[in-house]
């Protein structure tokens, strides 16, 4: 693949982010390729466009203005997985949920159930760890009015698919929102598991049990973190919490990874 002005492969059309995710051996290469996608153009020019302008208050900071790629050990057996990066956030930080809000409220909420060793995420090389849980948007680039289309979902619903994939250990998704709720069904089809129909709605603590080539799944349905659920306390901590705690909860069913920091090293 060729490479960008700053070393990452670039991949250009839809089928290439297949092609691209398909063959990522592991999640640093999956991690990088990601970073370097122009696959979706009207994304490309909106992450990039907010990168140059900046928000007056970041206006030192040199922005990421790229894909953000997921957060987190290959060994986790909980994924979160989120809409999509905030203009000003995780596209400013180049961390996912990183820089925004959002993040404070999921990073806070990481901490409090044992998945974080700190309970902010500030920036890259903040100290952040993240234990047993892997953090990543259905889409990886920030979209205009948080709203990608469903053809930009579609087109990077692959990057998502092998993310899932390479955690072989995974045994719960926490689905921050319906936007992903909806985007996740067809990848966890494509990966061979047997779906309920119809799909089970979108709601804050509905949980489904799924069965699939590696075993039971569960999806947990959570609010997204978003100012406008947390100001409104349609989300608060206690619900966010809750979600949380039953997915490390579901989690300690597979054997080997840590679920906190205290509990010693994970299994090599
Ligand atoms: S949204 Fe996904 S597929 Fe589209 S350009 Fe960004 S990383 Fe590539």
């Amino acid at each position: 693949m060729a490479l960008d002005a700053d070393g990452f492969p670039v991949t250009r059309t839809p089928a290439g982010v297949v092609r691209a995710a398909r063959s990522a051996r592991d999640l640093a290469v999956l991690d990088a390729r990601v970073s370097g996608c122009r696959a979706c153009p009207r994304l490309v020019a909106w992450r990039e466009e907010v990168a140059q302008v900046k928000r007056a208050s970041f206006r030192s900071e040199d922005y990421w203005g790229r894909p953000v790629p997921g957060l987190g050990p290959a060994d986790a057996r909980i994924a979160v997985v989120g809409l999509a990066p905030a203009a000003h956030g995780g596209n400013r930080t180049g961390r996912v949920f990183t820089g925004d809000r959002s993040g404070d409220w999921i990073f806070a909420a990481l901490w409090r159930v044992g998945l974080a060793n700190q309970p902010t995420s500030t920036h890259v090389g903040d100290g952040l760890e993240l234990t047993d849980v892997r953090v990543a948007a259905a889409v990886r680039c920030a979209p205009p009015a948080n709203a990608p289309t469903p053809e930009e979902r579609d087109t990077c619903s692959p990057w998502l698919a092998r993310e899932l994939s390479l955690l072989s250990r995974l045994r719960v998704i926490v689905v921050l929102g319906g936007f992903g709720w909806t985007a996740l069904w067809p990848v966890l089809g494509a990966a061979g598991y047997e779906l309920p129909r119809p799909r089970p709605a979108f709601g804050h603590g509905v949980e489904v049990e799924l069965t699939g080539p590696r075993g039971p799944l569960t999806l947990l349905g959570s609010f997204h973190v978003s100012q406008q659920n947390t100001f409104t306390g349609r989300l608060t901590e206690p619900m966010l919490d809750a979600v949380l705690a039953r997915a490390t909860e579901l989690a300690a069913t597979v054997p080997g990874a840590r679920t906190h920091p205290d509990d010693g090293p994970p299994r090599a």
